[in-house]
């Protein structure tokens, strides 16, 4: 049976895990206390579940505890880490390397530096939607003192080849960001394999509760300094203050939890409806494109073009599925993809684009449906 709406907007954000509600509940209204409050038992058991969410989160991402950051989500990571490099580290250089596919996120920071006597290099991606590795080693300078490019695309899901890229900064002496918000759960993260001294992640797209996030930061080899961006009460080591959230603490952790343990099952699951869903387009609606690579790609993320569909029709046309143009962000504003213009689509080809992000929650069953209404819709339009 489907329930409806059918939710294949899952980059956007994801339904929270029962098991992950569940986790969090009692630390509301029984472990309710300030982790900070160091003088009695009720703020000694929530520093308590804070530490060991830690030490769970960093045995899952192979990491040490101490170098993980709470925060609000990947918005506040990104800000912290490319803000926090460029104030602790100005007086080594003002260059900072992007691409021009990054979340706001990572390019609102990097406009802002731009405007306050920063340089940077915005890279525009391969047609594939994957970044040159070569462009990128191609714009270090001696003055660059960071290049941040995210693990994963939110729009198109291509993968970028950051574990290349972070090796590369480790021998230029440059530090390297990388924001995995999209990528985690649906890749492989190990933080001792990849060279990268920051790292972004968020609760929210993987079953986890909105409003917080994690920040990876190197502390050795190198030891990274970051300079903070709250000011107040010193919490997170100085460098993020503010009341730990401790239900979304707890939230974050075990939804990292249960993605770590249903990984092989989940990901060969979403990769099959995921290819269900393409090859149900390709062979029921003519004149579909994929945007972006689609071998490089996140296994739950499905980018298409149909060929003389302005994707607003869908919208108007299909109430009962949950799909978006382009990211939330943009979308939200009523903007054009400016993920699809880097890879060089042209504005109609834009205009003619969806995007569906997939989950473990979805069914062979749900796909279908979704094949068969675009295949209607779209032909009705066309007759028009
Ligand atoms: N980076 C990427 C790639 C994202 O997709 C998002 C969420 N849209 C963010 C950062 C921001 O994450 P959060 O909502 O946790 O702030």
């Amino acid at each position: 049976m489907i329930s409806f709406p059918i939710y294949l907007d899952n980059h956007s954000t994801t339904r929270v895990d029962d098991e992950v509600i569940e986790a969090m509940l009692p630390y509301f209204n029984k472990i309710y206390g300030n982790p900070s409050s160091t003088q009695h038992k009720v703020g000694w058991e929530a520093e308590a579940v804070v530490e060991s969410s830690r030490n769970k989160i960093a045995e899952i991402l192979k990491c040490e505890p101490d170098e993980i950051i709470f925060t609000s989500g990947a918005t506040e990571s990104n800000n912290l880490a490319i803000l926090g490099i460029a104030l602790a580290y100005s007086s080594r250089g003002k260059h900072i390397i992007t691409t021009a596919i990054e979340h706001p996120s990572v390019l609102e920071p990097v406009k802002f530096l731009a405007k306050n006597g920063f340089e940077t290099t915005i890279i525009n991606p391969e047609p594939n939607g994957i970044v040159s590795i070569d462009k990128i080693f191609s714009k270090i300078r001696n003055d660059t003192i960071l290049v941040t490019v995210m693990t994963a695309n939110n729009e198109i899901g291509t993968l970028q080849p950051v574990k290349e890229i972070a090796e590369h900064c480790v021998k230029e002496n440059i530090f390297f960001h990388t924001d995995a918000a999209q990528a985690f759960g649906k890749i492989q993260l190990n933080l001792s394999d990849l060279k990268a001294d920051l790292v972004s992640l968020s609760g929210h797209k993987t079953h986890g509760p909105k409003g917080v996030g994690i920040l990876f930061m190197r502390k050795k080899n190198p030891r990274i300094r970051l300079h903070k961006i709250l000011y107040g009460g010193g919490q997170e080591k100085g460098l993020r203050s503010g009341t730990l959230n401790v239900p979304l603490i707890v939230g974050i952790r075990k939804c990292f939890e249960i993605v770590c343990r249903d990984f092989e099952k989940n990901y060969s699951f979403i990769k099959s409806l995921r290819d269900h869903l393409l090859n149900g387009f390709l062979t029921f609606i003519d004149g579909t494109h994929v945007n972006g690579s689609m071998e490089l790609r996140l296994i739950n993320n499905l980018n298409v073009r149909f060929e003389e569909i302005n994707s607003d029709m869908l919208y108007k046309r299909i109430k009962d599925i949950a799909f978006s143009t382009s990211s939330a962000c943009a979308s939200g504003k009523g903007e054009e993809s400016s993920v699809l213009a880097a890879i060089g689509l042209s504005e109609e080809q834009i205009k003619s684009s969806v995007r569906f992000g997939l989950s473990k929650y979805n069914s062979f069953e749900e796909i279908d449906y979704v094949i068969q209404k675009f295949s209607e819709v779209i032909k009705d339009l066309r007759k028009k």
